[in-house]
């Protein structure tokens, strides 16, 4: 967006290509068309003569930062981006967070900052949300404390709330850090308020549970409150161990979305928790790009069975886990075609998110322990470890065609592919040679007749990597799923509100961008939907409470339209994506083609400017447009796992591999075993007495007990753990009449994401990743650019503020511009507002250009700027 009319002394900015920045300078002279511009950083140098259009305007000098960006006088890309790296580079403490209307901005430093983040600094935030009023500033700079203390307290005023904070970001940029940082405040938020004060507050709403009223009662809440906040704790980095891997921008990249919902008690504790994943990234089991690695757990267990071997394994919680892994038979992580080439990076050169080496043989020990308190079963942690161990396996079978059948495929000829074959079966407990077969042959019915045909070898190692995608994800699933059951809060707390955040990747734009890409600008694209509404819903109150009524300009901004094009039924793209998996003649061009017939007229479709031979399409995002690939569309919506394959883990003699692939999906038949265990260990610790709770058993047997007694409480009151993709996806493929796909099933749980988004009050955090060298201190403008760009934040700022995005409180304005008019000031007036008034009647000439509200005046876009020009000018 261009600076408007320009004048001599106006202050610009002016974009520089070679940094992505932007140049201050101040305007000598100006043309219709031109303006002659001095620069800052050379004041000695000749005018340049630029024209208006590569000019943006700049704020006063006296006001150029501000810790709420709607503060600015001028609101641009290069105001915005001026103010937030000034704040980031300040001295001698970056101020890595600043507001920007309902979003909180939060900028990675790349280094340790305790002082932001300790016990004391979280109590003050507690304490200064405590008491406000919706909407009221806490008078603190901005921080992300302050967005889960505002949350905590709405939750405190009414045990009915529910609240969401939406974190989102690019690779690297600080997403899950700041879930763990918004986790650790809010499990500890009745504590950092005073005791007295979290009681105060729920008894002042008369909200203590009976069961709190007595003081068995009440420790007995709170021992399972600290108990479930521990494992609540526990379960980020679990999830991290199967779920995070290391890339070339994060060495420990969230490889899927999540959504952590918290549920509190009444008194403000949390009393139970739930997990839901979105889009783990699957191809990633089978294969990763140089200079990254696939999911740490693999890491970790190869680190610590060399160790092992070397007798070298400490750490781990004890003798039988070391024996378990021995028992897996495996071998460094250099040895297995999926892990490598990440296995040759030094282990030592990655650092976890507090700037600590990453060591896996560690990190396996501390993987062990959580696993241990989720699974006190050793037969349920052998089954799982074997599942890993029988990817890695699966991962060394390789084909070649067969020398007595025209290019069909056979396992190759090497003492490896056969030991690897049979170790898989073993781990996986089926047999080696139903195995062999399932992977090679593959059943065809015509006319009545079933024969088996063998496979080429590319379908056969296309089967191999489904497997194990499959064993894995699903693995994943049941990981999860076991979390929610130990999380479910138990029937009789519960009733004081929830909290979900939302740690979830942000819009992507790469040189090539497939069916991945598609999905997360997707979620993102419906994420921002969200946003407005919630933005728009804000303004109304805010105008409702100034006694303003709405003028129509609010709703500047409505992506539903390229929603439509993305997933309106029939025919918007992942509706014609799924239907065209069904056919298997049809092709990525002819998809692109069925594309153009459905919506070639659409604004937000077109095909991109630079053609080539590749099947692609532009989509125009609210943020950015993004041309994709539509090469392996497909492929990747299709992600078929052969039905014999299926079939054959279905009848594995290992209850865990079978309940994954049996009817269903089956990990609800896996927590229903979980469930069955757990009741038939705790009535055997009650038998045991007194003694038995002390004891390991007896412990393990409680923990489990609550869990099964949690998920009952849970399944009683009809509350069921939010739906997992593996259960999807078994809905949508295992056996269904119609086929659903990778896409359509992704629709349809952000679906269920929306739903539960939607009608709670909702905070935004934007993470923004300052430089690629993960460097503290340094900012990379283009970077920051353009992540500022694909946040849409220019816009989110002026839809955050309706039509009026500059707001001032009315004594302040009198007091700024009374010296515009003086008469209008002079005058004995009865009121501010009166002041006010006066005064915009006669200094501001816009029509539309202002409202009074009760307690402020607000502004159209770019009146504030005039009058602060026409201040400075005079
Ligand atoms: P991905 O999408 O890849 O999962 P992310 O946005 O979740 O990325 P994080 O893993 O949270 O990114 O952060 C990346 C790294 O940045 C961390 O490992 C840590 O080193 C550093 N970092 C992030 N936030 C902070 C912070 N507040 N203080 C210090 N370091 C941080
Ligand atoms: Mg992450």
């Amino acid at each position: 967006m261009a600076a408007a009319k320009l004048e001599a002394g106006d202050q610009v900015w002016c974009a520089e290509k070679e940094t992505g920045g932007f140049r201050r300078g101040e305007v000598l002279g100006a043309s219709a068309r031109h303006a002659r511009v001095t620069f800052d950083d050379s004041p000695g140098e000749a005018p340049v003569e630029l024209p208006h259009s590569a000019l943006l305007a700049a704020n006063p000098r006296d006001h150029e930062t501000s810790e709420d960006l709607g503060d600015l006088s001028v609101l641009n890309e290069a105001t915005m981006l001026h103010a937030i790296s000034s704040r980031f580079l300040s001295a001698p403490h970056e101020q890595i967070y600043t507001r920007a209307g309902l979003l909180v901005v939060s900028v990675n430093p790349y280094r340790q900052l305790p002082h932001m983040f300790d016990e004391s600094t979280m109590r003050e935030y507690a304490r200064a949300t405590r008491d406000l009023a919706p909407g009221d500033p806490t008078g603190l700079p901005p921080h992300l404390f302050e967005v889960a203390g505002v949350a905590f307290a709405a939750l405190l005023r009414d045990s009915s709330a529910a609240h969401a904070i939406i974190v989102s970001g690019e690779s690297g940029a600080g997403k899950t850090e700041a879930v763990k940082r918004l986790l650790a405040f809010l499990s500890r938020a009745p504590q950092l308020l005073d005791a007295g004060a979290a009681g105060n507050a729920a008894a002042a709403r008369g909200g203590a549970s009976p069961l709190a009223s007595t003081a068995l009662g009440a420790a007995a809440q709170h021992g399972t409150a600290l108990e479930l906040c521990a494992q609540l704790l526990e379960a980020g980095p679990l999830l991290e161990a199967f779920g995070n891997a290391k890339t070339r921008r994060n060495d420990n990249s969230s490889r899927f979305g999540k959504l952590v919902q918290l549920q509190f008690d009444r008194a403000g504790r949390v009393a139970g928790g739930s997990l839901s994943h979105y889009l783990l990234e699957q191809a990633r089991v089978v294969g990763h790009a140089p200079a990254e690695r696939s999911f740490h757990v693999f890491y970790q267990l190869c680190a610590a069975a060399e160790a092992g071997a070397e007798g070298a394994l400490d750490g781990a919680p004890d003798d039988g886990d070391a024996q378990m892994i021995g028992a897996l038979g495996l071998r460094s992580a250099r040895a297995y075609a999926m892990l490598t080439p990440g296995a040759q990076l030094a282990a030592a050169e990655l650092r976890d998110g507090d700037g600590r080496p990453l060591r896996d043989g560690a990190e396996c020990a501390a993987t062990l322990a959580r696993l241990e308190r989720l699974f006190p079963s050793r037969g349920a942690r052998t089954a799982l470890l074997q599942l890993l161990a029988a990817v890695l396996e699966l991962g060394q079978l390789r084909f070649m065609p067969a020398a007595d059948d025209d290019g069909r495929a056979a396992i190759a000829p090497s003492a490896e592919c056969e030991r690897a074959l049979g170790a898989a079966a073993l781990l996986l407990r089926v047999d080696a040679a139903a195995l062999r077969t399932a992977l090679l042959e593959r059943q065809v019915s015509a006319a009545g007749e079933t024969c088996r045909v063998r496979k080429s070898v590319a379908d056969a190692t296309d089967s191999r990597d489904a497997l194990a995608k499959a064993l894995y994800c699903r693995l994943f699933d049941h990981i999860v799923r076991c979390l929610n059951a130990a999380l479910c809060a138990p029937a009789e707390l519960g009733g004081g509100g929830q909290i979900a955040l939302l740690d979830i990747f942000g819009f992507e734009v790469f040189e090539v961008n497939s069916l991945e890409q598609f999905l997360i600008n997707y979620a993102n694209e419906r994420l921002q939907a969200h946003f407005y509404t919630t933005a728009i819903a804000r303004v109304c109150r805010e105008y409702l409470a100034e006694g303003l009524e709405l003028g129509g300009t609010e709703h500047t901004l409505d992506n539903s339209a390229v929603l439509a094009l993305l997933d309106s039924r029939p025919a918007g793209i992942v509706q014609l994506l799924n239907e065209d998996c069904l056919f298997p003649s049809n092709t990525a061009h002819s998809f692109v083609h069925k594309l153009v017939a459905a919506h070639g007229a659409h604004s937000a479709f077109s095909l991109p400017k630079v053609r080539s031979s590749a099947p692609a399409f532009t989509v125009r995002h609210y943020a950015l447009p993004v041309t994709y690939d539509a090469s392996l569309f497909l492929s990747k919506n299709k992600h078929a796992l052969f039905l014999e394959l299926t079939q054959l883990m279905a009848a594995s003699d290992q209850p865990l591999v079978a309940a994954l692939f049996g009817e269903g999906g089956a990990p609800g038949g896996l927590e229903q075993e979980l469930v069955r265990q757990a009741s038939q260990l705790s009535s055997a610790t009650l038998g045991a007495g007194v003694g038995g709770v002390g004891s390991p058993a007896g412990a393990r047997g409680a923990q489990l007990g609550r869990a099964a007694r949690r998920a009952a409480a849970a399944r009683a009151r009809g509350v069921d753990a939010p739906p997992t993709s593996a259960r999807r996806s078994a809905r949508a493929g295992g056996g269904a009449t119609h086929f659903v796909g990778v896409a359509a099933s992704f629709c349809e749980a952000l679906g269920s994401l929306l739903d539960l988004l939607e009608g709670r009050a909702s905070s935004f955090v934007r993470c923004i990743k300052p430089n690629h060298a993960r460097r503290p201190r340094e900012l990379d403008a283009r970077l920051v650019s353009r992540q500022l760009a694909c946040a849409g934040l220019v816009d989110a700022v002026r839809v955050s503020r309706g039509g009026f995005p500059s707001r001032v409180p009315l004594a302040a304005f009198a007091e700024r511009f009374g010296l515009l008019a003086p008469g209008a000031a002079s005058r004995a007036t009865p009121s501010p507002r009166q002041a006010c008034a006066a005064l915009c009647a006669t200094v501001i000439a816009q029509p539309g250009g202002y409202r009074l509200g009760t307690s402020r005046v607000f502004l159209a876009s770019g009146v504030l700027a005039d009058l602060e020009r026409a201040r400075a000018n005079r």
